[in-house]
């Protein structure tokens, strides 16, 4: 370990403000999640990436797009003198899975299905090969730090993954929920609302330290158990209704009735949450989509 790493008091969160030079008002955020754990954003980029140093190197997840890479290798080199030897892709979608080139010496690790969705890529901004895929769980040692990768089903994209440290319990997830608000319904279109209830309730029995969030530098736990009440009364809600048309009239009265719940449908206890109503029928339509329609 470099004296340097050594110095840094191991505290519940070490903040470390930094100024990029290039960029206007561009700030970096480290904080020290545990030791030789950290959550990392660069520059303007709306990312933040976990960064685990083990014995030997290093390992990110979803150093985003190229630019964002180069920042971040940056400021790793400030922590660390080790290179990055494994990447870690929170799930397929194109804006998390750009930049590997910028850490030649790194093994890329995703869930099998994000390389169907790779193959599809027409404007060059996914990684040439995905070197470690995995089904439904992945556990490895990386230089002293078990690591342990969990699909729970198509949560954000067909190869939705979350990374669990469970010595230190910090997870990982991308695109799952935001702090108080509702996702933007316009990046929803492959998201299975069932998965997110199910990746929701699993780490909240994990008794976390921290919950890293790929857009936020908040790594509030308590971020993470706001959501799950709110995809639980979600789900309550839709449910509800999905039953009673059931009863009353079987498949073809969920079909009647689906256009309309999106705007009837309220859960008001959520209602100063940003995005709340011009988001809401985004959430209840791929809530009853997950339940009826598998997807
Ligand atoms: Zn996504």
């Amino acid at each position: 370990m470099p004296h340097h790493l050594k110095n840094i008091t191991f505290t519940i969160i070490v903040t470390l403000a930094l100024l990029v030079p290039s960029g206007a008002g561009a700030a970096q955020v480290v904080k020290e999640l545990a030791e030789g754990v950290f959550m990392v954003k660069v520059g303007d980029f709306p990312y933040t990436s976990l960064v685990v140093v083990g014995d030997d190197g290093v390992l990110i997840t979803d150093p985003a797009f190229t630019p964002r890479a180069q920042a971040l290798k940056k400021t790793i080199a400030t922590i660390t003198d080790k290179p990055v030897t494994r990447i870690v892709l929170s799930h397929e979608h194109y804006d998390h899975v750009g930049g590997t080139e910028v850490f030649p010496d790194a093994e890329i690790v995703c869930h099998r299905n994000c390389r169907s969705v790779f193959a599809l890529d027409v404007l060059g901004r996914v990684p040439k090969k995905v070197d470690v895929v995995f089904d439904n769980f992945l556990s490895f040692d990386f230089g002293g730090k078990t690591v342990h990768l969990y699909h729970y089903g198509p949560a954000d994209g067909a190869g939705s993954s979350v990374l669990f440290l469970p010595v230190e319990r910090i997870a990982f997830t991308a695109d799952l929920y935001e702090s108080r608000g509702l996702t933007p319904g316009k990046w929803m279109d492959d998201d299975n609302s069932l998965a997110i209830l199910r990746v929701l309730q699993e780490l909240n029995r994990k008794n976390l330290t921290h919950a890293v969030n790929a857009h936020s530098t908040s790594t509030s736990v308590r971020d993470l158990e706001e959501n799950l009440a709110f995809v639980e009364d979600l789900f309550n809600l839709v449910f509800g209704e999905i039953q009673d048309a059931m009863q009353s009239g079987g498949p073809m009265a969920v079909m009647q009735n689906m256009e309309r719940w999106p705007n009837e449908l309220k859960l008001p206890q959520y209602a100063d949450w940003h995005g709340y109503d011009e988001h809401l029928p985004s959430h209840i339509r791929r809530m009853a989509l997950s339940i009826f329609h598998g997807g």
